[in-house]
C-alpha cells in the first residue's frame, strides 16, 4: 500500500459540467472577482455575493461526479489515497473518496460572517443561503464556507504534512495559478513519483521530475489509473 496525495484543481470537475476560473467561457468570466470573492465585496453588496453563491451551488447540486473523481476514489482498494482539492464542490466525497481536505472551503456548508467564522460549519439544506433568514449561534449572517482572495487559508498548513509524505503525487486540473494553493506542491518529497494532469500541462510551472499527461481529468485518470494498477 501506498500513500497517494491528489492535489486537484477546477479542471478536475470540468467534466462534470462545472465551470474552471481561468478558462473562457467559465463562469467567472462574466463576473467581476473582487465584486462576489472578496471580504470587500461582503461588506460593499453581501446579497451579491450570497446570490452569486447560492447560484454556484445550484449548479454544483445539478451535476454528479466524473469518472475521474471516480477512479480516484477506486484507488483507495488498493492505496491510502488523502486528496487536497482547491475546489469548493463536493464531487470527491461524492465520489466515495473518503479523506478530502478543502483547502478553500466547502460550498455546501455555511460559516458566520463575524469574527469568529472558523469555529463552527453549518450544512446547508437545499441550494440557498439567505442573508434576511440563515444566521449564526452569534447572531451574525451566515456566509458560505469558502475562503475568498484576500482571505487566509487556514487548512495550509494542515496539509503539508500529507504532501511531505505522499509516495505518489498527483496534481490534476489547476493551473497552479491561485497562491498560496499553488505553492503547496514544493512541499512534495523529492523521492515521490509525481504526476501531472491537464490539457494545458506542457505550460504549467512544474518541475522537471513529472510525468506529464496532457489530457483531460477522465483520459488522464484512466492512464494513470491503470498504470498505479498494472503494478500491483
Ligand atoms: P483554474 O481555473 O485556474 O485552472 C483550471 C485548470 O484546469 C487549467 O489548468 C485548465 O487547463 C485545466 N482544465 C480545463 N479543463 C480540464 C479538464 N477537462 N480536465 C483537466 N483539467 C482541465 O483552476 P484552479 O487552479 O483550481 O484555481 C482556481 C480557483 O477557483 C481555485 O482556487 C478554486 O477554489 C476555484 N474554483 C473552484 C471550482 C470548483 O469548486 N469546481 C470551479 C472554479 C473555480
Amino acid at each position: 500500500m501506498k500513500k497517494i496525495v491528489v492535489f486537484s484543481g477546477a479542471g478536475m470537475s470540468a467534466e462534470s459540467g462545472i465551470s474552471t476560473f481561468r478558462d473562457s467561457n467559465g463562469l467567472w468570466e462574466n463576473y467581476k472577482i473582487e465584486e462576489v470573492a472578496t471580504p470587500q465585496a461582503w461588506k460593499a453588496n453581501p446579497s451579491k455575493v450570497q446570490e452569486f453563491y447560492n447560484m454556484r451551488r445550484k449548479e454544483i447540486l445539478n451535476v454528479v461526479p466524473n469518472p475521474a473523481h471516480q477512479l480516484i476514489a477506486q484507488l483507495e482498494a488498493i492505496h491510502k489515497v488523502v486528496i487536497i482539492t482547491q475546489n469548493i464542490d463536493d464531487l470527491h466525497e461524492r465520489a466515495g473518496s473518503t479523506e478530502v481536505h478543502h483547502l478553500h472551503g466547502n460550498i455546501r456548508l455555511a460559516k458566520s460572517s463575524g469574527p469568529h467564522s472558523e469555529k463552527k460549519y453549518y450544512p446547508i439544506e437545499g441550494d440557498s443561503l439567505r442573508l434576511d433568514n440563515d444566521f449564526c449561534d452569534d447572531g451574525y449572517p451566515l456566509r458560505p464556507h469558502v475562503v475568498w482572495f484576500g482571505e487566509e487559508v487556514p487548512m495550509y498548513e494542515k496539509v503539508i504534512p500529507h504532501i511531505e509524505t505522499a509516495e505518489i503525487f498527483i496534481v490534476i486540473g489547476t493551473s497552479l495559478n491561485v497562491f498560496p494553493a499553488a505553492g503547496l506542491i514544493h512541499y512534495c518529497n523529492p523521492n515521490a513519483e509525481k504526476i501531472l494532469i491537464d490539457p494545458n500541462a506542457e505550460s504549467l510551472k512544474t518541475s522537471s521530475d513529472y510525468t506529464i499527461y496532457p489530457l483531460r481529468a477522465i483520459a488522464g485518470m484512466e492512464k494513470v489509473y491503470n498504470k498505479i494498477l498494472k503494478r500491483e
